[in-house]
């Protein structure tokens, strides 16, 4: 267990910390692994906006309608409670369901974007649209009149500018790391516990799997997150 006074914390995430709420990993398999006959690649692509935006439409609606359904569970809410306690926090997530921010999360970057929002493909206008309005609303820009597309980072997109930067300078300089429910696969998000360790901090691990991640954490705590994560709140805060 960890012995030293650490002050700055960073958390990355992943969607295996939702898998309790009942959101679908993708790795995990499930039904969301495969939408209509595409792999889930292919299907949230940069190419598939271009050439078929409905059809992309069609598969976030669906996922929006799973998430209507799913609350915070007691990771997120743990991570909040972590928040509070230490002065220098960060969560890095790459969800997109927003399911840290209802559980209070504040101090947050969600690299991958978020579910419930859209953007024009032209002018880039953001809107928020009510996670209870499915399907998507609207679906027109009112600034520009063109289509509007989901705002989350697609298979063969950029993460945006400035996100991915902040957490890299914040993982570099804190002294603890802890990565939950993430398969570590996911470039570049996956670099940054490299880079929290090679900086000196201590790492540690939340899933029920082995992960790349793995052979260099300092603890590698295997179960599920929301029975470790509260758990380690807990020790961390003692
Ligand atoms: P991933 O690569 O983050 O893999 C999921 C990981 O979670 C696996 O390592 C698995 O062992 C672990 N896991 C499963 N159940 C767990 C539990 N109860 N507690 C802790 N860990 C658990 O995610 P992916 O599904 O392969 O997705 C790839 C990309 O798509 C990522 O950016 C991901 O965040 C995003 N995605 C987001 C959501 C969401 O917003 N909830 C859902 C699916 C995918
Ligand atoms: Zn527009």
């Amino acid at each position: 267990m960890i012995n030293f006074d650490f002050d700055s914390v960073c958390v990355l995430s992943g969607a295996g910390i939702s898998a309790e709420s009942g959101v679908p990993t993708f790795r995990g398999g499930g039904k969301s692994a495969v939408w209509k006959g595409m792999p889930f690649d292919e299907i949230s692509s940069a190419k598939m906006v271009k050439e078929n935006l409905d059809e992309v439409w069609e598969w976030f609606d669906y996922r929006r309608g799973v998430l209507k359904e799913c609350e915070p569970n007691k990771a997120h809410k743990a991570l909040v409670k972590l928040e509070k306690t230490v002065d220098d926090f960060l969560l890095v997530t790459q969800n997109v369901d927003g399911l840290h921010t209802r559980a209070g999360s504040e101090n947050i970057i969600e690299v991958h974007g978020n579910i419930n929002r859209s953007r024009c493909v032209v002018c880039r206008k953001r809107f928020q649209m009510q996670s209870h309005h499915v399907p998507h609303d609207p679906s027109k820009c009112d600034e520009c009149g063109n289509k509007v597309r989901p705002d989350v980072v697609l298979f063969g997109e950029m993460l945006p500018s400035g996100a991915y930067e902040r957490a890299v300078e914040k993982a570099s300089g804190c002294n603890l790391f802890i990565v939950v429910g993430t398969s570590a696969l996911v470039y570049p998000a996956a670099i940054l516990p490299e880079v929290a360790k090679r900086n000196g901090a201590y790492l540690i691990e939340v899933n029920p799997e082995e992960t790349p991640l793995t052979a260099y954490c300092d603890e590698s705590l295997r179960g599920k997150a929301g029975e470790i994560v509260p758990d380690l709140v807990s020790n961390l805060i003692a």
